[in-house]
C-alpha cells in the first residue's frame, strides 16, 4: 500500500531524503493535509474520461489525488530541483506527465493540444504559488482555452475580491475580470496549519467555473476592461470623475453625462454600485461615441 504524500511525516522524509529546501520566491507551501486535498479534488468534479492541468505539483502531494480521479494529469513545475522527486513519487501512475517550465511562459493551447485531445473535458486544480496567483488566472481566463472548473487554492483575501458583489469593498476591476469568464464560487478557507512552511496569508479554496459564452455583449473587450479600469482608477471618486479624468480630460462635463446618461447610470455612481450588465452597457455606449 502506497502511503499518501500529503502528510508531515513522509513529506519531511521526501525532502530530507532527497535535500530539498523550501523557495520562498518560488511560492513553495506544500500541502500536508489529507482533508484538504478532498475537498480541493471534490470541487473539480473530476471522472475517468476528464483530464486535470496542475499548475505547481510541488512534491506530487495533489498530483497522486488527481491521478486516482482523472484520466490524465499534466502537471507544469518550474522548479527543477523537483523533477527528480516527482519522477520518483509518481511512477505508479503512467498517466501523468510532468512538464518543466514555467506556467506563464507556455504556451498552453498547443499544451492543451498535446496533453488533452482524448479527454472529455479538463479542468485546472491547483496550490498556486501566491506571488503569482493572479497573472496565472488571468491567463488561463483570457486565453479562452476549453476548461470546465479552475479550483485553486489562492490567498483568502484575492479570492474574496474575485467572488465579489457589486456594492462593498472588495468589489472591483478583479470581480469583474474573473466574472466576465467564469462562476466564482468560494470552496473553503484553509488553515495556516495544513502546510509546511506555513504562509504568512490566509488562504481559501476558490472555484471557477468556466462560462461558454460572456454573460453580457460587448462592443470591444479590451475596451471594456479599459473602462472598468479607468472607473475603479480612484475609488472614492465618482464614475463621472474617473472616466472625465481618463477619457474627457480637456472636455466639459455635459458631453460624458450625456453618454452616462444614455448607458442608464447616474454620474453621481461610485463604480463599485456598477454590475456587469451596467459596465458592458456603458462601454458599449462610450464605444460608439469613438473612443
Ligand atoms: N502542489 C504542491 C502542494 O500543494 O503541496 C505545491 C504547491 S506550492 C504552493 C506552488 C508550486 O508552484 C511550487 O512547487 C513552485 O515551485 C511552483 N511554481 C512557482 N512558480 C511557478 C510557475 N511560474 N510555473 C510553474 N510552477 C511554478
Amino acid at each position: 500500500i502506497r502511503e499518501d504524500i500529503a502528510t508531515p511525516r513522509r513529506t519531511k522524509e521526501i525532502i530530507q531524503r532527497h535535500g530539498f529546501s523550501f523557495k520562498k520566491s518560488l511560492g513553495q507551501n506544500f500541502l500536508i493535509d489529507q482533508n484538504i486535498l478532498s475537498k480541493i479534488v471534490a470541487a473539480a468534479g473530476l471522472d475517468k474520461t476528464k483530464g486535470a492541468l496542475e499548475i505547481g505539483p510541488g512534491i506530487g502531494a495533489l498530483t497522486e489525488k488527481l491521478a486516482e480521479e482523472a484520466c490524465k494529469v499534466t502537471a507544469v513545475e518550474i522548479d527543477q530541483r523537483l523533477l527528480p522527486i516527482l519522477g520518483e513519487v509518481l511512477e505508479p501512475f503512467p498517466h501523468v506527465q510532468v512538464v518543466h517550465g514555467d506556467v506563464l511562459k507556455l504556451d498552453l493551447k498547443e499544451l492543451f493540444a498535446q496533453q488533452f485531445s482524448d479527454v472529455s473535458g479538463v479542468s485546472v486544480v491547483a496550490n498556486l504559488p501566491y506571488y503569482v496567483t493572479t497573472p496565472i488566472l488571468m491567463k488561463l481566463l483570457e486565453e479562452k482555452l476549453p476548461l470546465e472548473n479552475i479550483v485553486v487554492m489562492i490567498q483568502k483575501e484575492v479570492a474574496e475580491r474575485m467572488a465579489a458583489s457589486p456594492g462593498g469593498k472588495e468589489y472591483g476591476s478583479l470581480s469583474i475580470a474573473v466574472q466576465y469568464y467564469s462562476e466564482p464560487e468560494l470552496v473553503c478557507t484553509v488553515p495556516h496549519s495544513v502546510f509546511i512552511p506555513q504562509p504568512n496569508v490566509e488562504s481559501a479554496v476558490i472555484r471557477l467555473k468556466v462560462r461558454k459564452q460572456p454573460p453580457v455583449q460587448v462592443e470591444d473587450e479590451s475596451f471594456f476592461f479599459e473602462v472598468v479600469q479607468a472607473s475603479f482608477a480612484q475609488r472614492r471618486k465618482t464614475i463621472s470623475n474617473n472616466l472625465k479624468s481618463r477619457f474627457f480630460p480637456k472636455e466639459g462635463r455635459e458631453r460624458l453625462e450625456a453618454l452616462l446618461e444614455e448607458a442608464g447610470i447616474a454620474p453621481s455612481r461610485r463604480a463599485e454600485t456598477l454590475d456587469l450588465h451596467e459596465f458592458a452597457k456603458l462601454s458599449n455606449v462610450l464605444a460608439q461615441f469613438g473612443l
